[in-house]
């Protein structure tokens, strides 16, 4: 029979088989089995005395298979072998860091022996970049526990994605499935998807990966590398709750993209959750499949905007609290006045002064404040980078024309209509680096043609009329302001 390596899928068992049991009962019985060799049907142990071979056998074996077979999507046979501790301890997992040889207590005492506390390690099924779920009870290992819902500000620019995200976490796997949430940089994509995945996992036994789509592609290079694919499937195929983090990286990345559509089905047919963010609307990716492209577009996509003031001056009340920091009220509202891009720069300039602050001994005036922020205020508008969208550049005109997102995207032909979605076709060409027929497409299917006549008409507009240059100038100056 040809030997299989099940190595990996042991030591998933066995972090199960220790979640369950607790560190004592778990350090007492398996901290001296060892994985022996494989077969496809079945997996031999090592263990110390037939004493001990009887005892796991009758208290764990039907426990340790169905837990093996959760692992490997099937029946596994369990095999026992009294062996020397030698070469048990050869057997031991290298990788797990939780049964190192060096860190088995000698064979005699093993069952009297207290186990030694544990710290939460990374299972064998991950690598650098990605490990996976809890290694005990407690924190997640691969979620921040910062990024929580009570730490989360609503307002008016993610007032909807916040409850859909709220709503996820009472009810995974059963309503908006899967769930995208797109916008710039900074705005609080990450922090939102970790705080479903932290509720669920403070609420739930479910299993839950948290993962940036460039960390899945490395893991998954990394297994075709290593000749063991089948692990990498398993490991993503077997979770309740998958979340990954900005997928426009996967942009091009062709094989990646297909073992994602794999995985994202096998989960979606299971009814577990799958949640994705992005930095743009999934309509706009480029070079992604276009089935890959539906599964991204089921479920539910919102979005997140940038934070009006009112909500900047919240965020930057709340983090103030949270940090302790003692930066009084009218200089928070000097910040949130003159930081509109995104959370993340709101941030940076808190840390800033409360460095400054504490260098000082003495708290921050609104002259201080002025004087430490000023490159920050004063930074340029930013350049126009090719991540901006046309959905931006769509809301940005739809509210400076006051005419609906919809009307805009129409075959409306009434003049009222007809200007603006000119304008923005034109603005769209100038400003991005979308083709005319990725252009067309966000105005229900287009054809490049109309895009090219509507840059031309505008530009022939411009050259007589003065105010309507002025006037896309300001829509384009209010598009680099609320895209980052
Ligand atoms: P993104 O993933 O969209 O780039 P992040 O989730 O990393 O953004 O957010 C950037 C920073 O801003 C994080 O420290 C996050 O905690 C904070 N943040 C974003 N949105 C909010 C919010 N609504 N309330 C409080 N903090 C926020
Ligand atoms: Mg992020």
């Amino acid at each position: 029979m040809a030997e299989w390596d099940y190595e990996l899928f042991w030591n998933e068992t066995l972090n199960q088989m220790r979640e369950e049991l607790g560190e004592d009962e778990f350090g007492r019985w398996f901290k001296l089995v060892g994985y022996l060799r494989a077969t496809e049907q079945d997996i031999t142990l090592g263990v110390p005395s037939g004493f001990y071979r009887d005892q796991v056998k009758t208290r764990y074996q039907t426990r340790i298979e169905a837990a093996l077979k959760l692992v490997v999507g099937r029946d596994i046979a369990l095999l026992f072998e009294v062996v020397s501790q030698s070469q048990r301890a050869a057997a031991l997992p290298k990788a797990s860091g939780m049964l190192r040889p060096d860190a088995a207590p000698p064979q005699s005492s093993a069952a009297e022996r207290k186990p030694e506390t544990q710290t939460p390690q990374p299972n064998l099924f991950s690598s650098d970049t990605a490990r996976e779920v809890k290694a005990k009870k407690g924190r997640h290992l691969l979620l921040r526990e910062d990024y929580t819902f009570d730490k989360y500000v609503i307002g008016d620019n993610n007032n909807f994605a916040a409850n859909a995200a709220m709503a996820i976490s009472r009810n995974p796997g059963v309503i908006y499935n899967p769930f995208l949430i797109y916008g710039g940089v900074g705005l609080g994509k990450t922090h939102l998807m970790q705080a479903i995945g932290n509720y669920v996992h403070h609420n739930s036994e479910r299993k839950i990966i948290y993962i940036t789509a460039e960390s899945f592609m490395n893991e998954f290079i990394q297994a075709i590398r290593e000749n063991r694919t089948s692990a990498f499937k398993n490991k993503y195929r077997f979770v309740d709750m998958l979340l990954i983090d900005d997928i426009h990286f996967l942009e091009g990345k062709l094989e990646t993209q297909e073992e994602l559509f794999h995985t994202f089905n096998a989960l979606y047919d299971a009814n577990k959750h799958i949640i994705f963010t992005c930095d743009r609307p999934a309509s706009e990716l480029k070079k992604v499949s276009e089935r890959l492209r539906s599964r991204f577009e089921r479920g539910l996509n919102v979005d997140l905007q940038p934070p009006n003031y009112e909500t900047r001056y919240a965020i930057l009340k709340a983090k103030t609290q949270d940090r302790k920091v003692a930066i009084s009220d009218e200089v928070l509202a000097l910040i949130a006045k003159n930081i509109n891009t995104n959370v993340r720069d709101l941030e940076a300039a808190l840390t800033k002064l409360s460095a400054y602050a504490d260098l000082l001994g003495k708290p921050i005036t609104l002259e201080s404040a002025r004087q430490q922020l000023k490159d920050v205020f004063a930074a340029p508008v930013k350049q126009i980078s090719a991540s901006i969208s046309i959905e931006t550049i769509l809301h940005v005109v739809a509210n400076y024309f006051s005419i609906s997102l919809n009307d805009l995207k129409s075959n409306k032909r009434t003049q009222k209509i007809v200007q603006p979605r000119q304008i923005t076709m034109y603005i769209a060409r100038e400003i991005t680096e979308f083709s005319t027929t990725e252009i067309g497409q966000q105005f229900g299917g287009r054809h490049y043609t109309t895009v090219m006549h509507a840059r031309e008409k505008i530009e022939n507009q411009c050259r007589s009329d003065p105010t309507l240059e002025a006037t896309i100038q300001t829509i384009i100056g209010l598009i680099k302001g609320s895209a980052n």
